[in-house]
């Protein structure tokens, strides 16, 4: 079970960690203090729905600002972080953050669901369900403006310990979404039996979609499976325009990647927000689908 789970956090079998034992054991004791000394910084991306290109949504991604080592993406100490039992108060952190500033922009007119990702060890935990609904209340934010995000892999290995905290979270209001789906191996039986709202495509099935055959047939059927069960259908990773009409074509509700906008800082997000930006595709007709 151990090296099943050190595989998936891709910690212990990654080369990078080997090399470099000497720097993760400083980045370790540098995680200690990185909360209390304001390090993390959340960026946000937006996702469009795909029917009108409306903006009603993004996805919280955090990004450590290191006094010496500069920008850290999270794929380089979230799994870590996650391993040495640190990641706890990076998701309070970043929850905090991000329910601050949702309500801030609620304030200014700007209203959007912002997605977190959230650890397996989040949301196994029996307190964390406390610690959403105590920080909604002492922040003042409306339950739907937060949706959580936990992967298919994690959702599928530990099932039984999850569903209650999910089911809880559901009751309070908040949004539930599958990252990374396709990539795991989720039975239809377990799916529907989940308590979501959402599925995220995961990235590598969207953007090969344009150039290997097979990938369409994939990225259709978790469409038709996600409506079927009645959730939203997100694509991530969507970077050309050929990719956005492939998926509009095939009915995918919402789209995130890089033809929209990369991650930004929440100041330069509600600047390009309001600038009512131009998105640079034309919303398609899907009347034509209809009959
Ligand atoms: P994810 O949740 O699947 O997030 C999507 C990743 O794809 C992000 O990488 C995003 O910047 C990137 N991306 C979005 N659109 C495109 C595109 O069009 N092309 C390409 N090539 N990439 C695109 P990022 O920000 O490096 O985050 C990586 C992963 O780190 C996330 O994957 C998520 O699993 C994790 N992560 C990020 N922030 C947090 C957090 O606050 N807490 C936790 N536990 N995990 C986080
Ligand atoms: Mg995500
Ligand atoms: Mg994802
Ligand atoms: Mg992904």
């Amino acid at each position: 079970y151990a090296a099943k789970r050190l595989h998936q956090n891709h910690v212990v079998y990654d080369p990078g960690f080997e090399q470099n034992r000497q720097t993760q054991l400083a980045l370790l004791s540098d995680l200690r203090n990185a909360v209390a000394e304001n390090q993390f910084v959340v960026c946000y991306q937006p996702k469009i729905r795909m029917k009108d290109g409306e903006i009603d949504s993004a996805e919280a991604l955090v990004r450590w600002r290191h006094p010496e080592r500069g920008w850290i993406p999270p794929g380089d100490f979230i799994p870590f972080a996650e391993q040495t039992g640190r990641l706890r108060a990076i998701t309070q952190w970043v929850i905090h953050d991000v329910l601050a500033r949702s309500v801030s922009w609620s304030a200014q007119d700007i209203r959007l669901t912002v997605s977190v990702n959230i650890g397996m060890s989040d949301a196994e935990d029996t307190d964390f369900v406390d610690f959403i609904e105590e920080a909604l209340a002492r922040l003042g934010a409306n339950p739907d403006m937060l949706c959580l995000e936990i992967t298919e892999t994690g959702v599928m290995n530990r099932p039984k310990e999850l569903l209650a905290n999910l089911e809880r979270l559901r009751m309070l209001g908040v949004r539930l979404s599958i990252d990374d789906f396709g990539t795991g191996y989720s039975s239809f039986a377990y799916l529907a039996q989940m308590p979501v709202h959402e599925l995220k495509i995961d990235r590598s099935f969207v953007n090969a979609l344009d150039h290997k055959f097979e990938n369409v047939s994939i990225v259709r059927s978790i469409i038709e499976l996600g409506h079927i069960l009645g959730l939203q259908v997100v694509a991530e990773g969507v970077e050309t325009e050929s990719v956005w009409q492939a998926l509009a074509v095939m009915g995918c509700d919402e789209a995130q990647g890089y033809l929209i906008a990369k991650p930004m800082q929440a100041d330069e997000f509600k600047t390009w927000y309001l600038s009512a930006p131009m998105l640079p595709y034309t919303p398609p007709d899907m009347s034509v689908y209809d009959q």
